[in-house]
């Protein structure tokens, strides 16, 4: 018998294991469980020996030595098209934050955390760029969701859960993910709204921007080590202080536009009905000249815009920019799917009209250079599911295919829609191909 000692999941059937000189075996994953068991103990405890001992260690000094501003921008730009602006900004913004950090403990100077503010339109690379600066970097970095988060003691997470998602890509190193990278998305979603502005206690609004607020400034954060609610049984927290660590928020401030445009047009003495701009579409270019006062308007308390003091409009992306998107980044989306099929045997050839076609198909969606991946996605689901076993060895992707494959798709979805409707119970035995129930 050839048995995990503790899941007694039958190894002969395959996968990873180790076995003792008395033939005692465990599987990889009751080892790996075993393994975080005792990271978070140690994390728990204060014990930075005993976590992510084989992780590389932060080193500021190398990090000093090896990049420039112009170093990081060139490297950000392997990956994000366009948005020169915001990459000089961040660049520099960041390169200042781990020099100081690397100084913190030989000067008496007192300086500044560079958190930084991005505002641009969905889909234009916010994201994008912070994950790619704590790639390049070589830090942990994590990614909050602010829409989920609440004032402590509502439902919903409490703004602490993004310090554990920080903690595990340390590897539950404590002194490792209070250097790392925190991006917290959707920020403008905790602006106060006109409906919650006479709550004390919010939901959304100005109780979580003050738990956001300590949180940037500097804390020390007491870390549930599992997901979740803070559970009042016996739970292990590890302490995090938040002060080296850099934050990166994101919006699209939806609205903050107008709020610009009123504040200039008054700065500069003209009526409101001067020459007015057409309203269907959000300008974003005015983020470039947003000010703090016109953050405030929006619903931010001052406070916390103060620790922000880095802000950085991104542009919204044309089609031109889609184009080079699909092709010149180091993982852009031609390169991911040529080489997925090359693994199978076949040579894509992506044409100039078929990728034109893609890209006014993404425009049309309206949700940044996100829409493309789900554009490549429908336009080569079919080809890929069957690749295998057609043993194709080639395949054009012009024009007449993507139109061919969408029109596909799309007759899918009708057909699905068209279904008679179904219960639950009827739906899980249901014979797709014949399309009707099969008897439980
Ligand atoms: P958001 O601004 O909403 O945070 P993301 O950064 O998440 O947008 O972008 C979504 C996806 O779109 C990215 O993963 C990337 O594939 C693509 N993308 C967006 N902007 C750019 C850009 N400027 N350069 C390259 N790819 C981009």
């Amino acid at each position: 018998m050839s048995r995990c000692l503790f899941c007694d999941k039958d190894l002969q059937r395959g996968g990873d294991f180790v076995q003792n000189q008395v033939g005692v075996l465990l599987c990889k994953t009751c080892v790996d469980t075993a393994g975080d068991i005792f990271r978070r103990k140690a994390a728990s405890d204060g014990d930075p020996l005993q976590t992510g001992a084989n992780k590389k260690k932060i080193n500021l000094a190398s990090i000093i030595k090896k990049f420039t501003p112009m170093k990081i921008f060139d490297a950000l730009s392997e990956y994000v098209i366009g948005q020169e602006r915001a990459k000089k900004v961040v660049s520099l913004a960041v390169y200042n934050h781990y020099k100081i950090l690397s100084l913190i403990d030989s000067t008496d100077v007192e300086f500044e955390k560079s958190n930084i503010l991005l505002l641009g339109p969905t889909g234009s690379g916010k994201t994008l760029i912070a994950r790619t600066l704590s790639k390049i970097l070589e830090v942990p970095f994590a990614i909050g969701d602010c829409t989920s988060y609440t004032e402590a003691g509502y439902v919903g997470d409490d703004v602490e859960n993004v310090l554990l998602s920080l903690l595990i890509d340390a590897n539950y190193v404590v002194e490792e993910a209070q250097r790392g990278i925190v991006y917290l998305d959707e920020i403008d979603k905790k602006a106060k709204t006109a409906e919650n502005k006479s709550i004390s206690r919010d939901v959304s609004g100005e109780g979580v921007q003050q738990a956001f607020l300590k949180l940037i400034e500097g804390t020390v954060a007491n870390v549930p080590l599992t997901a979740g609610r803070k559970n009042p049984m016996s739970q292990q927290v590890a302490k995090i202080d938040t002060k080296h660590i850099l934050f990166i928020c994101g919006g699209s401030f939806v609205g903050l536009e107008s709020i610009i445009e009123k504040r200039i047009r008054k700065d500069i003495g003209m009526g409101f009905n001067a020459d007015p701009q057409p309203k269907d579409l959000v300008d974003h270019r005015m983020f470039h000249q947003v000010e703090t006062e016109d953050l405030i308007r929006f619903g931010f308390i001052p406070e916390f815009i103060g620790r922000l003091p880095i802000k950085v409009a991104l542009d919204g992306l044309d089609r031109s920019d889609f184009v080079r998107i699909l092709s010149e980044p180091k993982n852009s989306l031609i390169k991911q799917y040529s080489k997925l099929f090359s693994m199978d045997g076949c040579e894509v050839l992506f044409t100039e009209d078929g990728i034109e076609r893609m890209v006014d198909i993404a425009v049309q969606r309206k949700v940044g250079a996100r829409g493309l991946r789900d554009v490549f996605e429908r336009v080569l689901r079919e080809v890929m599911f069957s690749l295998r076993e057609t043993k194709l060895s080639a395949l054009r992707v012009d024009k007449t295919f993507v139109d061919q494959q969408i029109a596909l798709q799309e007759s899918m979805k009708v057909q699905k829609l068209h279904r008679r409707p179904t219960t639950p119970s009827q739906e899980t035995f249901r014979d797709e191909d014949n399309d009707k129930a099969l008897p439980a």
